[in-house]
């Protein structure tokens, strides 16, 4: 597991983590997420964990902003 993606692709772009830690435990930046349809919203897209398709996702805190 050593391939997480901490590069961010643009400025405001969020560390991210799969909210099924133990199923998924997909790790990378928002950027990385798939982007679908919305399930509920007409029009608009959401983000889903590449791995497992999961639509929530928590925050990794990196810490240090260099
Ligand atoms: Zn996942």
């Amino acid at each position: 597991m050593a391939d997480v993606n901490n590069t961010k692709a643009y400025p405001g772009d969020i560390a991210i983590e799969c909210s099924k830690v133990r199923k998924c435990g997909w790790k990378g930046m928002e950027s990385d997420m798939a982007s679908v349809p919305h399930k509920t919203m007409k029009g608009a897209m959401q983000r889903i964990c590449p791995k497992c398709g999961c639509d929530s996702y928590y925050r990794r805190d990196t810490g240090c902003a260099t």
